[in-house]
C-alpha cells in the first residue's frame, strides 16, 4: 500500500519478473488480483495486488483479514503523502505489521531521514532506531535492496510464526470476482488454511458451486491449491463479494449451510447492521460494550486537524476513551468511509463533506458521518455523546444540491448564480451552504431563487435557476451550493 506514484505497480513489477523460474517465462501471467513469488528452499511469498487500502478495508469490514504484514511503499524522494498516512492508520486498525519499502533510491535527491523522521510521527519506529519497524531502501527501477526486502518479509513472516495445515478441507478468501462471458462466475480465490482441490464443493457468501477448474497466477491449470496460494476458481453458481470468505465442505452440508444463510441475510437486511452511533453510546456504554469512542476526523486544514484531535482526545473519561483513528485535511473520501465499516468508527467532517461516492459507500455501510462547521458544537456533541445526553435539537434535511455554471451580475440584485440543479431540489427559505472542491465556504439564506423570470418555491433537479445568496457575491462556476432545511427534534 502506498500514496499513488510511489511505485507499488513497478515494484510488484520488479518482483515479478525476476521470480520468473525457467518454466514460467514466457508464459502469460494472469491478472488474479495476487501473484506467488518463490524464494527457494520452500519459501514463498504471495503479494496482494488490492487496488489500494480502501479494498483493503473494505475486505476487512466483511470480515476478512487478507493480509498477513503490509508493505508501505514510500517514495524516498517524496516521503510520507495524504495517502500513506491513509495507509499506515488502515493497517493499524486491521493490526497487521507493516515493513516499510522505501522506493526510488536510485534518485538524486532523496531523503532516507526525511522518510524515517516521517514514519516516527506516526509511531512506526525503524528498528535502527531502536524501534519494530524494518525499513529496507530499494530501487523499483534498478532491482536493487528487492532481495533484502523479501528477505525481510520472510523474516517478519516468521517472527509472527504464521501456520497453516494444508491437510484440512481448504478455507480461504474471495480477493476479486467477475463474471466472464465465456466461463461464467470466475473468483480469484487466496486460500488461507487447507488444500483446495478440483471437484470440492464450495460455500461463498451466499453462492456455492463445485470447483471445475483452477488457474494459477501464472496462467496455469492446476489440481490442487495449498495454504496462502491465490487461483482463479470457475464452477461457483453465483458471483461472490470481495472479502467473502469460502469453504470447502461436504456435499450434504452445502445445502442445509446454504439455506441457513440465506436466512441469515434476508434477517439481517431486516434488522440494520449495528454500527456505532453516537446517540447510542452511552447505552452500549452501559452495558460494557462500548469503551472508546472510535472517531475519523477531516477537516479544510491541517491546522483544524491538529485543533480537533487535540481537543477530541482530551474529551476522555474514565469511562469512555476517544481514539482518532484517522486524521487528515481534505474532503471525506472512500478510505475514510471503509475504514469507519471496518473499525466501527464515526466520521467527524468539519468544513468539508464527503464526496459522492463516499457519501453512497457512507448510506450502503451505515458509516454515520458528522458534518460540522463550528468547533464548539461539535466539541460539545461529543462530550455529550460520552454523557450520553447527546440529544440534538434540530436536525437538517438534506434537500439537494445545483451546480453553478454561469455567473450574472444583476443592478440592484448583486452576484446572481445560474445553476443546475443536480440531485433532489433548492427550495425557497432554506439553508444555502456553497462548497468549493469540497470544501464548504459560506453558508447563507437565498435571496432569490428564479426559475427564468418567475420567482419560484422550489426547483427540482434537472433545471435552472437563478439564485442570489444573501451577502455573498463571491460565488464562482463550478462551486456547488446545497440546500437544507432545519428541522425541529421531537424528543422521545
Ligand atoms: P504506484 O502508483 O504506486 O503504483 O506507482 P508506479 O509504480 O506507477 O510508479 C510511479 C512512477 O514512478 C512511474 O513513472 C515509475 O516509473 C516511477 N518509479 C517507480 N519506482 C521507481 C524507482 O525505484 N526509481 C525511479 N527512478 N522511478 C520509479
Amino acid at each position: 500500500m502506498g500514496h499513488v506514484d510511489h511505485g507499488k505497480t513497478s515494484l510488484l513489477d520488479y518482483i515479478r519478473k525476476t521470480n520468473v523460474t525457467a518454466g514460467e517465462a514466457g508464459g502469460i501471467t494472469q491478472s488474479i488480483g495476487a501473484y506467488t513469488v518463490d524464494l527457494g528452499e520452500g519459501r514463498k511469498i504471495t503479494f496482494i495486488d488490492t487496488p489500494g487500502h480502501a479494498a483493503f478495508s473494505a475486505m476487512r469490514a466483511r470480515g476478512a483479514q487478507v493480509t498477513d504484514i503490509v508493505v508501505l511503499v514510500v517514495a524516498a524522494d517524496d516521503g510520507i503523502m495524504p495517502q500513506t498516512v491513509e495507509a499506515i492508520d488502515h493497517a493499524k486498525a486491521a493490526e497487521v505489521p507493516i515493513i516499510v519499502a522505501m522506493n526510488k533510491m536510485d534518485k538524486p535527491n532523496v531523503n532516507p531521514d526525511k522518510v524515517k523522521q516521517g514514519l516516527m510521527n506516526y509511531d512506526l519506529v525503524p528498528e535502527e532506531w531502536g524501534g519494530d519497524v524494518i525499513v529496507v531502501p530499494v530501487s523499483a527501477k534498478t532491482g536493487d535492496g528487492v532481495d533484502e526486502l523479501l528477505e525481510s518479509i520472510y523474516l517478519q513472516a516468521e517472527m509472527q510464526e504464521l501456520k497453516a495445515n494444508p491437510e484440512r478441507k481448504a478455507k480461504g478468501v474471495v480477493i476479486e470476482a467477475k463474471l466472464d462471458k465465456g466461463k461464467g462466475p470466475v473468483a480469484s480465490v487466496l486460500v488461507q488454511n487447507g488444500t483446495l482441490r478440483t471437484g470440492d464443493n464450495l460455500i461463498s457468501g451466499t453462492t456455492m458451486g463445485r470447483v471445475r477448474a483452477m488457474i494459477d497466477d501464472k496462467g496455469r491449470t492446476v489440481k490442487e491449491a495449498g495454504p496462502s496460494t491465490a487461483v482463479e476458481v470457475l464452477g461457483l453458481e453465483d458471483v461472490p463479494g470481495a472479502g467473502d470468505t469460502i469453504f470447502a465442505v461436504e456435499a450434504s452440508l452445502m445445502k442445509k449451510v446454504q439455506e441457513e444463510r440465506k436466512n441469515k441475510e434476508r434477517e439481517q437486511l431486516i434488522r440494520e447492521p449495528k454500527k456505532q452511533r453516537l446517540e447510542d453510546l452511552f447505552g452500549d456504554a452501559a452495558e460494557g460494550e462500548t469503551k472508546e469512542l472510535k472517531l475519523i476526523v477531516k477537516a479544510d486544514v491541517q491546522g483544524s486537524v491538529e485543533a480537533l484531535r487535540g481537543s477530541l482526545e482530551k474529551l476522555s473519561n474514565d469511562e469512555v476513551k476517544v481514539k482518532i483513528i484517522h486524521a487528515a485535511a481534505g474532503a471525506v473520501n472512500e478510505s475514510d468511509i471503509s475504514l469507519a465499516d471496518s473499525a466501527n468508527a464515526t466520521v467527524i467532517a468539519f468544513n468539508v463533506r464527503p464526496d459522492s461516492k463516499a457519501k453512497t459507500l457512507a448510506e450502503r455501510s451505515h458509516v454515520e458521518v458528522r458534518t460540522y462547521r463550528i468547533i464548539y458544537e461539535l466539541l460539545d456533541d461529543m462530550e455529550a455523546a460520552l454523557k450520553g445526553m447527546l440529544a440534538p435539537k434540530y436536525q437538517e434535511i438534506y434537500m439537494g444540491k445545483a451546480e453553478v455554471k454561469q455567473i450574472f451580475n444583476i443592478t440592484g440584485v448583486g452576484v446572481v448564480a445560474g445553476c443546475l440543479v443536480t440531485e433532489g431540489k433548492l427550495v425557497r427559505g432554506g439553508k444555502l451552504r456553497i462548497y468549493r472542491d469540497n470544501v464548504m465556504i459560506v453558508e447563507g439564506n437565498a435571496k432569490t431563487l428564479k426559475h427564468y423570470k418567475d420567482e419560484v418555491k422550489e426547483i427540482a433537479a434537472g433545471l435552472e435557476c437563478g439564485c442570489a445568496i444573501d451577502g455573498f457575491n463571491e460565488i464562482r462556476v463550478g462551486d456547488y451550493i446545497e440546500c437544507y432545511l432545519i428541522e425541529e427534534i421531537k424528543r422521545a
